[in-house]
């Protein structure tokens, strides 16, 4: 079944790097492909009226990823971007501000955050020809009140000396691994996400031992955050364990002799896939315009201006992670990770089990 689901995907191709046929001699080639799309070309249109006003965005994402975005947006359009950032409680403030929120834009990590943002009614239906065009179906809903810019896979950091070329999501439960594995909270929602993942392809019940099997494999509590993995790794207290890709990106890139730089040279990235798709857990990040937007037009316009060649650009080198936009290039250190082929089953289908995987981690006591 899950392959038919993944043959009936196929016009959405998400294989963002692809090794070549030189790749027996070792050589890695980065192809962007959205097989069956059309890469259109980008036309912004923000209205007068926009551009003489400011776009409100609030969001939960690094200042450091999205002043350098907001900077080009306004270079670009002269519309100014006023950007609340919040570490958490971004649906809260939205609700509670209600009919009188300024936010024009509502940007988050995570499909459970913008789905949660869309069931609480806080984004507006937007129609964009633009935003249609660039981004994938299956990485924006249905209604236009969610959008993808850009993906996220959830890798295997793994210590360099380890003979290991190949890794599923299964085998971080093998006996094999017992003392070995080092991960964040299972309730963190990068780990939810891909719980509920687990649980879309394998049911309840394989998930639950799944996890019973990581428990029994931690070498420490889960907790702390997913470049703790490679700090880990490094110390010797673990061997393994799961944590994104991009801040594999970030560290092994950051100053020579800095601890980040020490953390990531300690590790080797493997992109693990699930035994039954052959697909890697990839999440998203994204956003879409506020229920109340006082300024929908501007808020349409930094969306588009989002998927731009430019715009994508920026996620892929400030941030190393996957542009949605077809045909603009990885960073180079996640390209040298590899092939990455996604796992093509919906976010929204995985996300209907976020709450399963969430009592199932309280069942467990997975993070105690
Ligand atoms: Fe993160």
């Amino acid at each position: 079944m899950f392959q038919r689901f993944f043959l009936s995907f196929s016009h959405f191709t998400c294989r963002l790097a692809q090794r070549s046929a030189t790749a027996a001699a070792g050589r890695l080639v980065s192809a962007v492909r959205l097989v069956g799309l059309t890469a259109l070309a980008l036309c912004l249109h923000p209205t007068a009226q926009a551009q003489t006003q400011t776009v409100n965005l609030y969001t939960t994402r690094e200042p450091g990823l999205m002043q350098p975005l907001l900077d080009a947006f306004t270079a670009q359009t002269g519309i100014k971007v006023a950007a609340v950032f919040l570490k958490d409680g971004l649906l809260e403030r939205v609700k509670a501000e209600g009919a009188n929120s300024p936010a024009d834009v509502l940007m988050v990590v995570d499909i459970g955050n913008l789905l949660d943002l869309s069931e609480a009614k806080l984004f507006q239906n937007i129609n964009s020809d633009v935003l249609n065009a660039t981004i994938p179906a299956p990485l924006r809903s249905g209604d236009g009140t969610w959008f993808a810019f850009s993906l996220r896979d959830r890798v295997l950091y793994a210590d360099k000396s380890l003979a290991l070329e190949s890794f599923r999501y299964e085998d971080l439960a093998s006996p094999a691994y017992k003392g070995k594995v080092c991960i964040r909270s299972g309730q963190h929602p990068y780990n939810n996400a891909l719980i509920a993942s687990m649980i879309a392809h394998r049911g309840l019940e394989q998930t639950e031992q799944w996890l019973r099997g990581i428990k029994t494999n931690l070498a420490r509590k889960a907790a702390g955050g997913d470049r703790d993995v490679a700090r880990d790794i490094l110390g010797g207290i673990c061997d393994l364990g799961l944590a994104n890709a991009y801040y594999a990106g970030q560290m092994k890139t950051a100053a020579t002799g800095t601890e980040a730089r020490k953390w990531g040279d300690a590790i080797k990235v493997i992109r693990p896939t699930f035994a039954q798709t052959g697909g890697t857990f990839v999440n998203i990040s994204g956003a879409g315009v506020a229920a109340h937007a006082p300024n929908k037009a501007g808020a349409i316009a930094f969306l588009e201006y989002l998927t731009s060649e430019p715009a994508q650009n920026l996620y892929a080198r400030l941030n190393f992670e996957y542009p949605v936009r077809s045909g603009v290039a990885l960073d180079p250190t996640v390209e040298s990770f590899g092939f990455l082929t996604a796992d093509l089953t919906p976010l929204t289908e995985i996300a209907k089990h976020r709450k399963e995987a969430s009592l199932l981690v309280d069942r467990l006591g997975f993070d105690r």
